[in-house]
């Protein structure tokens, strides 16, 4: 271990790279552990066309090799490494990335969520080429297509409707009644441009390899009968999981285990650990509202920590003085 840093920063997506890029420029030498999957989710996709900036679009991977670059430029610290524990009891706080330990005085969370996948080995093979776990981000590949969405709860029927604005979809669902509430239900049953497809689930992704989705193989979850469906795109809606299972116990997760904030700001329960992008974000879970709740994290942690140290410094001079806190906190938990 090295010293008591200002920041650590669990995450290198968009929300990672970012609170890293402006902690760095507040010279606050922040440490960044990249986790297993170095630049987040958007390494697993091919072409992002919604990120402001690229009016040409730009490719997943190489996007967060510049988010990487620009958060190193400033002096971000970049670890590749996974944090496996984290002690959040006490200050200042101690996480764990192979084995050895690491303090800093405030933490951001920035470790994201994993859209559950159906775990085919087609399912991989085609991600990017016409399996997508994101209607926002990819519907606009399938203009004039045929897709399936798979699952059956709200995102299930919002992410179907949505689709209709480019293809003609069909939800595929494993039971016979769907999840979702009753007013998104009824929303896509009207809309002419979803069926249904009942008690089916998805038993193979077909198509030419690197290229394109041409169909898939769907298993009767009754009668075990399989049957080819030929379409262009597979749209998972099967729910997400955020990246939060080493911090249970450290740090309050809501039921779904989503990092709790106090709504507008990136502030935990836990005073000086701080929460960005998809790991809390049920709702948007896209890159620019990921690397802008990043950009909250940073200043919040940055306003909190310059807090402490005039506390600090206050109290050496005058015993009795109150603590502050900065303007926006959740006032202390
Ligand atoms: P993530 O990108 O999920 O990154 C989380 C990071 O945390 C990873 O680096 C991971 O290694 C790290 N981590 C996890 N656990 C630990 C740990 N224990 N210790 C240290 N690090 C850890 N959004 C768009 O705006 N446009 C698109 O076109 C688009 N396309 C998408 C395509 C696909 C296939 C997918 C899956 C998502 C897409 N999204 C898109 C959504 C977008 O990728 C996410 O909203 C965004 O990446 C969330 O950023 P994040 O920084 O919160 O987390
Ligand atoms: P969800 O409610 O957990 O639904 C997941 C759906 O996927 C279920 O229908 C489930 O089938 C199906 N599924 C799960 N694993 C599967 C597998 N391996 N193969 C095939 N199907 C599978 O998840 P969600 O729809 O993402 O919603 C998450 C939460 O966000 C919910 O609380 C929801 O209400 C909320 N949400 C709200 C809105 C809104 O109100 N606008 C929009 C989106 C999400 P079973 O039904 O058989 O389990």
């Amino acid at each position: 271990m090295s010293g008591i840093r200002d920041i650590i920063i669990l995450g290198s997506g968009p929300a990672g790279y970012t609170a890293a890029l402006y902690t760095a420029r507040a010279n606050l030498k922040p440490l960044l552990f990249t986790g297993l999957q170095p630049g987040g989710q958007l390494t697993i996709t091919t072409d992002v066309e919604n990120f402001p900036g690229f009016p040409n679009g730009i490719q997943g991977p190489e996007l967060m090799d510049l988010f990487r670059a620009q958060a190193a430029r400033f002096g971000t610290e970049i670890v590749d490494a996974q944090v496996e524990k984290v002690d959040f009891s006490r200050r200042p706080f101690t996480v764990w990335s192979d084995g050895q330990p690491h303090q800093a005085k405030a933490i951001i969370v920035a470790t994201g969520a994993s859209a559950l996948l159906l775990n085919l080995p087609s399912e991989q093979k085609f991600m990017g080429f016409g399996v997508s776990a994101c209607a926002t981000c990819d519907g606009f590949f399938f203009k004039e297509k045929r897709v399936i969405v798979v699952g059956g709860g709200d995102t299930a029927m919002e992410e179907a409707t949505y689709l209709t604005r480019f293809a003609d979809v069909t939800v595929v669902h494993r039971r016979d009644t769907l999840r979702a509430s009753k007013i998104m239900q009824e929303r896509a049953m009207a809309n002419p441009r979803i069926k249904f497809i009942w008690n089916s689930e998805v038993a193979e992704v077909l198509g030419d390899e690197g290229k394109k989705v041409t169909g898939v193989k769907l298993r009767d979850t009754v009668t075990g009968a399989v049957t080819e469906m030929p379409i262009d795109g597979v749209f998972l809606a099967i729910g997400h999981k955020p990246n939060t299972e080493f911090l249970a116990g450290q740090l309050p997760l809501d039921a779904k285990g989503y990092a709790e904030v106090k709504p507008g700001t990136s502030y935990t329960p836990i005073e000086g650990v701080f929460a960005a992008g998809d790991v809390h974000d049920k709702v948007y879970r896209q890159a620019v509202t990921a690397a802008g709740s990043g950009c909250m994290a940073a200043i919040d942690a940055e306003r909190w920590l310059e807090a402490q140290a005039h506390d600090a410094s206050h109290h050496a001079n005058t015993p009795a003085a109150t603590t502050r806190q900065p303007a926006g906190a959740p006032g202390r938990h």
